[in-house]
């Protein structure tokens, strides 16, 4: 185990006692604990600079939140298929990493709904349905012409810019212009200029588009566009959820959203893949509590900050400097086996990928506050997937599919969601009841026996606050310091935070590959 301390601490400067030993015969130079997207991203970029690589799993399949599983192990419904974490794209689409990978010579197949989104507003009777194609955004899409062109104003100005607005957001903001391992360090300064020059009309559009009420709380765009931020665990107004909102809606125009063909686990299989072709490998069912077991010249610990802090605490010798983060807002997810479609009151709505069951812009706000503050809503905030709209093949010879939901609960919550999801989608679709077959809801506890990274079930790994959590874990200047030499965190807990976007693994990649070419010459 060859990590002392800190290497930002001026105490630490000091060689590893045993780093000697790192030029041990047969060892890996990198050990990589956790096969989600950030722990392979790290793996093949690591493994096509030239090192070795292995990449440890503590569950029995790889993948960590992109994986596809049976819904269930046994019964009627064990035939169907389910992406127990997640199973919309965007974030996929938009990463410049995964860009730089040729995913597809793997099997890699994105596939889009006829509409991207869909929206339903039960307090006024109507619904938003939004095509990928934003100069298919009108007076039908949001029930008047005002509010469709706020929209095309608004997003239309953000997604213009979505590629560099993508590249800032899930850039390396430490380190902008060092390291050519995929194209986002050399377009980083020019994305900058880009998103400064966006928000400049994107702020002049929101002002206009107050001015004509098309933002006021209660129009059907302040709904749409709370519901968007609300993708972060958090009330809407907050600069997370507001940074994570536009991103997600410049992709929902610029890339779309769309769910993977056989279901997310399709993405990990290909980088698996990837990984392979470079000699890197995978082993799974090798759960790691301490670091004294592992031998590699360098580690990555691509796991939520807690169960990092676990391990390093757990590791002989170490003397790291680790804050204590505390866990965010948490999800609890619910399958319906559905034997026909959802009877949507707008049969729009049927051919919607996702659809957001979020109300309007000040019930989503409550809904989000009340969950922050330890209360389970009566019609909290819920994320749907419909993914057969996009691909007739998640429909089973019989007629059956999958409803894929998670509504937003307080962290560590064991209040049943089932029957409250259900309430709020027979609000818009009078009748649902009647097509479920069955329900299986996996609670905040049950995610985080699923997923030591889903504390209490805060699916966003503890990185809702993302200038908090640029520092939460380490105390150093580099957020994907592991807080002792040779040691790295990349996961969702570090920045650009949660999504299946590889790109905390990527940006604590190149900090590896110099840590392990400066180490090989100070060897000489
Ligand atoms: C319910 C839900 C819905 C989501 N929906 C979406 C969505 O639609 N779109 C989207 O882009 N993102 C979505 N996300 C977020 C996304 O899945 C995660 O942000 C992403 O998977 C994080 O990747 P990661 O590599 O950092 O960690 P993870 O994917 O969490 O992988 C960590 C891996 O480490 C393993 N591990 C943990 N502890 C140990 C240990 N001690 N030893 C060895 N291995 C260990 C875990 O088993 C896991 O495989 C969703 C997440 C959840 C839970």
């Amino acid at each position: 185990m060859p990590h002392d301390t800190d290497r930002d601490d001026p105490a630490c400067e000091s060689e590893s006692a045993d780093a000697g030993a790192r030029s041990r015969p047969g060892r890996v130079d990198v050990d990589i604990v956790g096969s989600g997207p950030n722990g392979l991203s790290a793996a093949i970029s690591l493994a096509r600079q030239g090192f070795s690589v292995r990449v440890l799993e503590a569950s029995d399949t790889p993948g960590g939140g992109s994986r596809t599983v049976p819904l269930a192990s046994q019964g009627p419904h064990a035939d169907l298929l389910s992406d127990p974490c997640a199973a919309v794209h965007p974030l996929a689409l938009a990463s410049p990493f995964f860009r730089s990978l040729d995913l597809e010579r793997h099997g890699l197949t994105f596939l889009h709904a006829p509409f991207a989104l869909g929206h339903p507003l039960p307090s006024r009777g109507t619904s938003v349905a939004l095509r990928r194609d934003l100069s298919t955004v009108d007076a039908e899409s949001f029930g008047s012409e005002a509010e469709a062109s706020a929209w095309r104003r608004i997003i239309g100005t953000a997604s213009r810019y979505s590629d560099d607005l993508a590249a800032l957001l899930l850039g390396d903001g430490r380190r902008p212009t060092s390291g050519a391992d995929f194209a986002l360090a050399d377009t980083t300064g020019q994305a900058v200029r880009s998103v400064v020059r966006g928000a400049r009309g994107f702020a002049s559009a929101l002002a206009r588009s107050y001015g004509e009420i098309a933002l006021r709380p209660g129009s059907a765009v302040s709904a749409v566009l709370a519901g968007l931020a609300v993708h972060a665990i958090a009330p809407p107004a907050r600069p997370v959820s507001m940074a994570s909102g536009v991103l997600l809606g410049a992709t929902l125009h610029g890339h779309g959203w769309p769910i993977v063909n056989g279901g997310s686990g399709a993405i990990v299989a290909a980088m698996r893949a990837e990984l392979e072709s470079y000699g890197g490998q995978v082993e799974c069912g090798r759960r790691i509590d301490s670091l004294d077991h592992l031998d590699g010249r360098a580690i990555v610990l691509a796991v939520g900050a807690l169960e990092a802090r676990r391990i390093l605490g757990a590791s002989a010798g170490l003397r790291a400097r680790l804050l204590r983060p505390s866990p965010g807002g948490a999800a609890a997810r619910v399958d319906f086996v559905l034997h026909g479609d959802v009877p949507w009151t707008d049969e729009r709505l049927g051919h919607a990928g996702t659809v957001h069951l979020t109300g309007d812009y000040r019930h989503v706000d409550t809904a989000e506050k009340a969950a922050r503050s330890g209360e389970v809503p009566d019609s909290p905030a819920i994320l749907a997937s419909q993914p057969w709209t996009a691909d007739p093949a998640r429909i089973s010879p019989d007629g059956r599919r999958v409803l894929w939901s998670y509504a937003h609960v307080p962290n560590g919550s064991e209040v049943s969601v089932t029957e409250r999801v259900t309430r709020v989608i027979e609000a818009s679709a009078p009748g649902f009841r009647d097509v479920v077959d069955a329900t299986i809801e996996r609670g905040p506890a049950d995610l985080e026996r699923y997923n030591a990274s889903y504390p209490g079930g805060d699916i966003a790994s503890i990185a809702a606050d993302v200038p908090g959590m640029a520092f939460r874990f380490a105390r150093s200047a580099d957020p994907y310091s592991g807080g002792a030499r040779g040691v790295w965190m990349a996961s969702a807990s570090t920045p650009p935070g949660p999504g299946v976007h590889g790109m905390a693994g990527a940006h604590a990649a190149r900090r590896v590959a110099e840590y392990l070419h400066s180490d090989h010459s100070s060897r000489g």
